[in-house]
C-alpha cells in the first residue's frame, strides 16, 4: 500500500513532466473512482485545464489547476498514476472500448487516463480499485485536510508536538503512528521501520515516552521516510513509480517482512506480530518495551 515515500517519488517524478500543460481531456472509465460524482461531470470540470502544480499532503496526491481549483486523488491500496509516452501511446479511441475484447494488465485496471496536449498520458491503474479523485475549489482545501496531521517534513513536526498527540495515549505506538490524524502520511511499513531506529517496541503505549523517546521517534520517523522516497519508494504489491518503474525499497528494509531474520544492529532475531490488525516486525533484542508511567500518588 503507497505511503507517504511512494507518493512523494510518484510527485517527484511526475511534477516537472506536468506542470504547464493542459489536460486535452480527463476520460473516467471506472465510476467508483469519481464517485459520488458522476464520472461525466468530473471530465467535463477537468477537460481542457491546466496543471499548474503537483503536490502531495499526507498520501493524497493534489493536482492544482488553473482557477483555483484542485484534483486530488489517492492511490489507496493499489492505484499507481503512470506517465505513458511514445510506442506505449495506445488509440486514444481505446478509452470507451476498454471493457470489450483483449486487454493487457495495465488497460485492463485502468480507471482513468489524462490525454495531454502533447499527446502523452497519465493513467491511473488500480486492480482493487479503492483509489479515487475529487475536485474542490483551493480555498476548501486546508477545511478538507483539517483532520489529517502534521507532514513529517514540516517545520511543526517536532518531539514536542509529538508529546503533546502522545500524551495520556494507552495506545501502541506502533496504532499511535497509523493514526493519520497525529502524523500525516506514515502506514504499516515506515511505522515498523521508524519504531526499529528510535529503539522503541511498537506495543509501548504511547503516552509513556519521555522526552529523549519522542527525540528518538521524531528523528526516527524523518529518517525512516527519507530512506524510503531515496530507494523511490517500497514494491512489496502492486507500488510501482510514474515511470512504471518498482522502488528498490523493500531490499533495505531493517525490520518490515524480515521475520525470523537477523537484527541489522544486535543480532537478535526479528519477530512478526499482529497490532491492531497489522502485521508489525520489530526486534525483541533492542527495542524497548516502555510501561506505562507510575500514576503520581496524590498523598502528601
Ligand atoms: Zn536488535
Amino acid at each position: 500500500m503507497p505511503e507517504l515515500p511512494e507518493v512523494e517519488t510518484v510527485v517527484r517524478q511526475l511534477g516537472p513532466e506536468v506542470e504547464g500543460h493542459r489536460i486535452e481531456r480527463l476520460e473516467v472509465l471506472d465510476p467508483r473512482w469519481s464517485r459520488p460524482l458522476p464520472p461525466e461531470q468530473l471530465e467535463e470540470a477537468v477537460s481542457g485545464g491546466a496543471i499548474e502544480r503537483l503536490g502531495r499532503r499526507g498520501k493524497y496526491i493534489l493536482m492544482g489547476l488553473n482557477g483555483a481549483r484542485t484534483l486530488v486523488m489517492h492511490l489507496r491500496m493499489t492505484g499507481n498514476l503512470v506517465l505513458r509516452e511514445g510506442e506505449e501511446m495506445l488509440d486514444p479511441s481505446l478509452g470507451r472500448r476498454l471493457y470489450e475484447g483483449e486487454r493487457s494488465t495495465e488497460e485492463r485496471h485502468l480507471r482513468a487516463r489524462f490525454v495531454l496536449d502533447d499527446g502523452r498520458e497519465l493513467w491511473f491503474t488500480d486492480p482493487r480499485r479503492f483509489g479515487e479523485a475529487f475536485l474542490i475549489e483551493d480555498a476548501r482545501l486546508g477545511e478538507r485536510f483539517a483532520k489529517l496531521g502534521l507532514e513529517p517534513f514540516s517545520p511543526e513536526f517536532t518531539a514536542q508536538a509529538l508529546g503533546e498527540m502522545a500524551a495520556g495515549r494507552k495506545a501502541p505506538l506502533k496504532s499511535f503512528l497509523l493514526d493519520q490524524s497525529g502524523v500525516a502520511g506514515v502506514g504499516n511499513i515506515y511505522a515498523d521501520e521508524a519504531l526499529f531506529r528510535a529503539e522503541l517496541h511498537p506495543l509501548s503505549p504511547a503516552g509513556s515516552m519521555k522526552p529523549a523517546h519522542l527525540e528518538a521517534l521524531r528523528d526516527a520517523v524523518v529518517a525512516a521516510l527519507e530512506a524510503g522516497i531515496d530507494a523511490g519508494g517500497s514494491s512489496i504489491d502492486d507500488y510501482r513509480d510514474a515511470r512504471g518503474e518498482r522502488g528498490t525499497m523493500q531490499d533495505e528494509f531493517l525490520v518490515h517482512t524480515r521475520e525470523g531474520e537477523d537484527c541489522r544492529r544486535c543480532g537478535g532475531t526479528i519477530v512478526r506480530i499482529v497490532v491492531g490488525g497489522r502485521s508489525t516486525y520489530f526486534c525483541p533484542g533492542c527495542q524497548v518495551r516502555l510501561r506505562r508511567r507510575p500514576k503520581r500518588r496524590t498523598r502528601k
